[in-house]
């Protein structure tokens, strides 16, 4: 599991959803400390006994009593969790030592982006060659600019360790190869400063796509199994 944002009752009623057991859960990576990422890995990996794997810069910023469970990871090392590699990398975001993630079974990889203020090379090299990719696409600038949130949250969303607008997001579909992709979910969309119907066309005309060939994580509903196949 990738982070749990979610309180581990909630996270636990999502998973059965999914039908999951989350005793049957390897371990739960941690991308950053921001609370909606990890506000029920301390619940979680206590009642079920998970390691915690994160960088050692988000692991400080953890409850204490999470340390005991904590799998510290270099941010530029892949490592292995059960048959999974795991290909850490590291973003702009405004934490202690934010990493997103590339995951592989030796034939198809399936790439994680979000909480990113601005596309780095090392991000577009990483992602280059996804199977499948979840990614960020946060906010429309318009919204975010004409919207309700205070002028210092707005400067902070929008700066280069924020997070990713529509048109970052979509740009970086167009510079990235995207010729394996079977998959793509947008996701961490901003209820307030971001709609599908806005996100959606842009990341489709990046893609050269059809609308509908675009998911979207709601942040209530979440998103059903996707398979990802070999060719
Ligand atoms: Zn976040
Ligand atoms: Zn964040």
């Amino acid at each position: 599991m990738i982070d749990c944002g979610f309180s581990a009752r909630e996270a636990v009623k999502r998973l059965q959803l999914l039908n999951i057991d989350p005793a049957s859960l390897s371990a739960i990576l941690i991308t950053h400390e921001h609370a909606d990422h990890m506000a029920g890995v301390r619940v979680m990996a206590r009642k079920f006994n998970l390691p915690v794997y994160t960088t050692p810069g988000t692991a400080g910023c953890l409850p204490e009593d999470v340390a005991p469970y904590i799998h510290a990871f270099n941010c530029h090392e892949k490592f292995v969790i059960d048959d999974i590699e795991v290909e850490p990398f590291p973003v702009p975001h405004d934490a202690r030592e934010p990493s997103q993630f590339v995951f592989s079974d030796g034939a198809l990889r399936v790439g994680l982006l979000t909480d990113v203020g601005s596309i780095t090379p090392l991000i577009e090299n990483t992602l280059s060659a996804c199977d499948a990719l979840l990614l960020e696409a946060n906010h429309d600038l318009t919204m975010l600019e004409q919207g309700e949130y205070p002028e210092h949250l707005k400067r902070r969303v929008g700066g280069r360790l924020g997070h990713l607008n529509n048109v970052q997001s979509a740009s970086l579909l167009e510079k990235i190869d995207t010729s394996r992709l079977q998959h793509i979910m947008a996701m961490h969309i901003s209820e307030k400063n971001n709609c599908p119907s806005i996100a959606v066309p842009l990341l489709a005309e990046a893609l050269g796509c059809e609308h509908d060939w675009i998911g979207v994580a709601d942040q209530e509903a979440g998103f059903d199994w996707r398979e990802v196949n070999n060719r």
